[in-house]
């Protein structure tokens, strides 16, 4: 048996205008036995593939692996050139393997296409044909209509959000896939869509009622006599797309009834609880959020955890300029992305005082630059693996780096968009989270792996930014509003 892996995994926030290029995705990029040897025992959706053929002894053979943390929307050409890596790829080998495990996200965009995804998928199923195991894993955030089941064999979501169980997805997936190959099982797929749209912050399978849901959903499946696998997706938002929101798909053991029966169950759940779904957390104004987070810190035995929810490009300045303002003490503000910062940081060199103009800049929504200035503690090119739970294993690079002390805010600038999530952007320069009174991060849902227990309290603070949680505020243009909950009853 001989199975090849695949992945093209991003999420676009299509109100953002800087496109996610080639260059953007090439950094992150991995081709033919690299896939394999970089990502095993990784916790991603590929290291689940891995781990999963490599213990059933099934050879494996690589095409292309390539991500970008979610920004602006994938360019046409990006699209264009994976796309044709992955399907022709495929075609070439068609007749020396048996299936093709695939990672997709599932809310990707190009300014040209509203489900590049189900377009790839599409090109992949005309080069390999009808009959051939092609199964796909995909972000709980995906949205999706039931195109994906005309072209792929089975299709599996995480369960978790925070996404700690990436690699467990892969090996799901991987299963199915090894499963179906020796003829134990005949994956048939149902589909069934609340028209339901929640924002990502709401998005945590820990939190009520999403929790119950879940639950339910696991419930479901121990019940079964027979095998059964089911995906909640909560959707993604900030995607402008008819296909926006929550979705649910069960792969069955060729019980079509069974399939369909516990994908309508689910679906009815989501609607019904659609207004506690949609006011999971609650959310403060910059003002009363960062007022809130000072006074709490005063008899707090550990940190404070702001989050600044709306920020999508890792530059939002509305809750620093409003720390600065209110002359918030001991604050930490890891990895703001600004290249330009990080580089005129590491032109001055460490232990030198600077004043620099930082984040802000991205679009008009992110809150125009503020003025820091401080001693430049650490500046240098930073790369490391993750620790956290979130992608454990994997490179991370972050390009120019430099760490600033203001005095009351120790403030990190990166030059790769990533959000802090766990204690890296602590422990590789140094700090210890606890040491800090105040931590503002961006992280939307993934920090609570990790902050959950480090932190006495989780503010989540909205702002303007395209990530607002006020989805009704938002300029869509092919979310289907006449159909869609909050549009229609809000
Ligand atoms: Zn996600």
């Amino acid at each position: 048996m001989r199975i090849a892996i695949a992945g093209f995994n991003f999420e676009s926030v299509s109100f953002i205008l800087q496109e996610t290029t080639i260059d953007d995705f090439e950094k992150n990029a991995y081709r033919g036995e690299e896939i394999i040897e970089k990502l095993r025992g990784t916790n991603t959706v590929a290291g689940g593939f891995i781990g999963v053929c490599e213990h059933e002894g099934v050879d494996l053979t690589g095409i292309v692996s390539t991500s970008c943390l979610p920004v602006g929307p994938a360019s046409d050409k990006a699209f264009e050139k994976y796309t044709a890596e992955i399907s022709e790829g495929l075609q070439n080998l068609r007749n020396s393997i048996d299936g093709v495990l695939l990672h997709l996200h599932g809310a990707m965009t190009t300014p040209t296409r509203l489900d590049p995804d189900v377009d790839i998928l599409k090109e992949i199923r005309s080069k390999v044909g009808p009959d051939f195991p092609v199964i796909v894993g995909l972000d709980l955030h995906a949205n999706l209509d039931e195109s994906i089941l005309e072209y792929a064999t089975a299709v599996f979501g995480y369960h978790c959000s925070p996404h700690i169980d990436m690699g467990k997805t892969g090996e799901r997936a991987g299963y199915c896939m090894i499963r179906t190959l020796r003829g134990d099982i005949r994956p048939v797929c149902r589909f069934a869509k609340p028209k339901v749209i929640v924002p990502g912050i709401s998005t945590v399978t820990e939190l009520a009622p999403l929790s119950s849901i879940m639950a339910h959903a696991r419930q479901l499946e121990k019940q079964a006599k027979t095998y059964i696998d089911i995906s909640v997706f909560a959707g993604f938002p900030y995607a402008d797309v008819p296909n926006c929101g929550f979705s649910v798909i069960t792969v069955s053991d060729n019980d079509p009834e069974l399939a369909k029966r516990t994908v309508e169950d689910l679906s009815n759940r989501i609607w019904e609880l659609r207004h506690e779904l949609y006011r999971a957390v609650s959310v403060y104004n910059v003002a009363d959020g960062v007022a809130l987070a000072i006074e709490m810190a005063k008899t707090a035995e550990k940190p404070i955890v702001l989050v600044e929810q709306a920020d999508r490009m890792n530059d939002s300045t509305y809750v620093l300029r409003e720390l600065l303002h209110q002359k918030a003490k001991n604050v930490a503000c890891p990895y703001i992305w600004d290249p330009k910062a990080a580089a005129a940081a590491l032109e001055a060199g460490e232990g030198s005082t600077i004043s620099l103009q930082v984040g802000g800049h991205s679009h008009s929504r992110a809150g125009g630059p503020v003025t820091i200035e401080g001693k430049i503690l650490y500046a240098g090119n930073k790369e490391y693996r993750i620790t956290g739970p979130i992608k454990r294993g994997t490179l991370l690079r972050l390009g120019t780096t430099a760490v600033i002390d203001t005095g009351n805010i120790i403030i990190s600038i990166i030059s790769t968009h990533f959000s802090a999530m766990d204690e890296d952007p602590f422990v590789q320069f140094g700090f210890r989270v606890q040491d800090f009174d105040i931590i503002l991060l961006r992280s939307k849902v993934h920090f609570r792996a990790v902050y959950e227990k480090l932190a006495d309290e989780i503010i989540i603070i909205d702002t303007p930014d395209w990530g607002t949680a006020a989805l009704t505020c938002l300029p869509y243009k092919h979310v289907l509003k006449k159909e869609y909950f909050p549009f229609t009853e809000y």
